[in-house]
């Protein structure tokens, strides 16, 4: 057995061509199996590197990575909105359960003012409910926009 291996340096500058033609280094390798295997790994190492460096990137990983955001916002948006609806669904339910016993009494009031003055209250509740909920919207809107459009989308 060999004892005087060849250096990595010296087998790698042998795929590189660095090396002018060596007889010690061919000889060798002629009757050293152990760096014919090296120097044999070492031309696969190189020829991988290469391909990889011709082909830098065959798929956009932007693209990739931002899908993968989007999916996952959007999937998440999606059990926001079930877990808000149902939140709501069941308020509205156990709000207007307790409500009913009241409902007479609350008739009774706008029973006793004049049509106009019912209608009025009517009116102002829709639009100030109207109101507080296209500004929550919007607000809501702003938000996701700052999130999605500005921040994270690659600049184009
Ligand atoms: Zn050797």
């Amino acid at each position: 057995m060999n004892s005087n291996h060849l250096s990595d340096e010296l087998l790698q500058a042998c795929l590189l061509n660095e090396l002018q033609q060596d007889d010690m280094v061919d000889t060798h390798l002629r009757f050293c199996p152990d760096c014919r295997k090296r120097l044999e790994e070492y031309r696969l190492l190189f020829t991988h590197i290469k391909e990889v460096e011709t082909e830098p990137y065959a798929f956009d990983s932007t693209a990739l990575v931002m899908e993968a955001v989007v999916h996952y916002a959007q999937k998440k948006q999606k059990r926001k909105a079930l877990f808000y609806w149902g939140g709501l669904l069941f308020l509205v339910v156990i709000i207007g359960s307790f409500s009913i016993p009241f409902i007479p009494a609350v008739l009774a009031v706008f029973r006793s003012q004049s049509l106009i003055t019912s209608l009025l209250f009517t009116g102002t509740a829709v639009a100030v409910f109207l109101f507080l909920w296209t500004d929550l919207k919007r607000q809501y809107k702003s938000k996701e926009e700052q999130l999605f459009k500005n921040n994270l989308q690659p600049k184009l």
